[in-house]
């Protein structure tokens, strides 16, 4: 899919010229001529990046962007600002939410960049909440800790006098080596000294940020000393996040950088909604085993890997006795502890190579891979036992005697049967388990003969 870059200019040439330049670029230019048609063709398209020039014919564009924010569908998009020269309009499109101004003319190659370092940011598929872009309500953060990371000592003072004029960070000061090697303290944002390492060499301190588990989540400001449009652009594609002269505003800075915190801390909580959001999709939240959807191909992958390694492998399922009446006498909050503790019995009775799954409101499926049948009754017997022997302990101080039944069956070795016929085999044998009294373990039949072809 070509990304969409979405420019709202009133100027009929520029538009056209930045049209061939996006294409000429691979993205696909979409035009507005005026604040209004842009808003409505950011929320309708999304574009994955929005530029908005200060020449508008209809509205000033800090209220385009105000208004863009305000929106839950284009709250999220990337806004680069062309033309805005006055520093107090700067600021004040810094503070309402543009990602960045850059003056005219504009330089090519440092815009591309620029583009490139935003949609690099932005949420992959799997990220991205049903409602659209990870536009939650931004929780209150304290002040960012920003690593002011260079080697002289008068450059980081003046970094810190600057920053503590804005009154809105913490601060502190970071050598080369201290960056790369105290993972104890990461701060929110690095403000980088792009001579850190000798002239310009901070590109490099750079690329060894950006190449570390510890610090590649961490958002960059360099700061340029002898800054050009080029080197700007390389520092984006090298991985920086923002990119400042040495003779920066100090009021300007702080808002970039606390905009970047603001980044850091979105994407932490979208990593961590992504991951939740896995967890639950693999694990059962009462017993935290595996679930039913998780285990089966888990099941499936195992017999394959027992039918090349000419391995056998054996399948029980398990199912607590009388499980009815615990939660008809107890109450169901009981019923659950009981479920909780029987899981953990079994899980701390198996080899770490062995898989668990609750599969059902009190049924558990277990594959033991590497076993022959006399060894996986002996480790469906011990389970009996370790769910028998002691009695469970309920909160009002009574002890509770549980019992599960087991129905086993294995897989030959080379067995070509499907692993659901298995499964099926396991089950009837529960079955009979319960059928004979329960409390007990019952072997299933062996295959069919088709399925053993020697
Ligand atoms: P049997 O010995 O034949 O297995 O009898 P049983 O009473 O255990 O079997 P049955 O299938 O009749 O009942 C299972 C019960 O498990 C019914 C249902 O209310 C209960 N159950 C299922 N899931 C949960 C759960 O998550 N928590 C609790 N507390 N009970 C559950
Ligand atoms: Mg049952
Ligand atoms: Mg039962």
């Amino acid at each position: 899919m070509v990304d969409e870059i979405l420019v709202i200019d009133g100027s009929q040439t520029n538009r056209t010229v930045s049209k061939v330049k996006l294409a000429a670029a691979c993205y696909a230019p979409l035009l507005a001529s005026t604040g209004a048609d842009g808003m409505d063709a950011a929320a309708r398209l999304r574009p994955g990046v929005i530029l908005l020039d200060t020449n508008l014919p209809d509205m000033p564009a800090l209220d385009v962007l105000r208004r863009l924010r305000a929106d839950p569908r284009s709250r999220a998009a990337p806004v680069i600002v062309t033309g805005a020269e006055d520093p107090a309009l700067r600021v004040a499109l810094l503070r309402a939410g543009a990602e960045d101004c850059l003056a005219r003319p504009v330089d090519d190659a440092l815009l591309l960049a620029r583009i490139r370092a935003l949609l690099r940011m932005r949420p992959s598929t799997e990220e991205v909440t049903p409602l659209g872009m990870a536009e939650e309500a931004e929780p209150f953060e304290g002040p960012p800790l920003i690593g002011l990371v260079t080697e002289r000592a008068d450059l980081a003072q003046r970094w810190q006098a600057a920053l503590a004029g804005t009154g809105r960070h913490r601060t502190l000061a970071l050598t080369r080596e201290e960056a790369l090697s105290d993972a104890r303290c990461p701060p929110d944002v690095y403000l980088v000294d792009g001579d850190l390492g000798g002239p310009g060499a901070g590109l490099r301190f750079l690329s060894d940020l950006r190449s570390r588990l510890a610090t590649r989540a961490i958002p960059v400001c360099m700061v340029q000393p002898r800054f050009t449009a080029e080197g700007a652009a390389m520092a984006f594609d090298i991985g920086a996040n923002d990119v400042v002269p040495a003779r920066f505003d100090p009021a300007e800075l702080a808002l970039r950088l606390g905009s970047l915190s603001r980044l850091k801390k979105r994407m932490e909580r979208r990593r961590a909604s992504v991951e939740d959001g896995l967890r639950m999709a693999m694990v059962d939240p009462l017993t935290g085993l595996y679930n039913r959807r998780f285990a089966m191909p888990q099941l499936e992958a195992m017999a394959e890997r027992a039918s090349t390694d000419v391995a056998d492998m054996a399948i029980l399922m398990l199912d607590l006795d009388h499980f009815k009446s615990i939660n008809d006498r107890w109450g169901h909050p009981v019923g659950d502890a009981v479920l909780v503790e029987v899981a953990r019995r079994l899980a701390t009775n198996l080899r770490p190579s062995d898989l668990i799954a609750r599969i059902g409101g009190e049924e558990f499926l277990i594959a033991l891979p590497d076993l022959h049948l006399a060894a996986a009754r002996g480790v469906a017997d011990r389970l009996c036992a370790a769910v028998q022997a002691t009695p469970i302990r309920l909160p009002s101080g009574e002890a509770l005697e549980v019992t599960i039944s087991i129905g086993l069956a294995t897989r030959g070795r080379r067995g070509f049967e499907p692993v659901t016929d298995t499964v099926e085999r396991a089950d009837k044998a529960l079955l009979a388990a319960k059928a004979a009294g329960r409390n007990q373990v019952t072997v299933g039949t062996c295959p069919a003969q088709g399925y053993r072809p020697h």
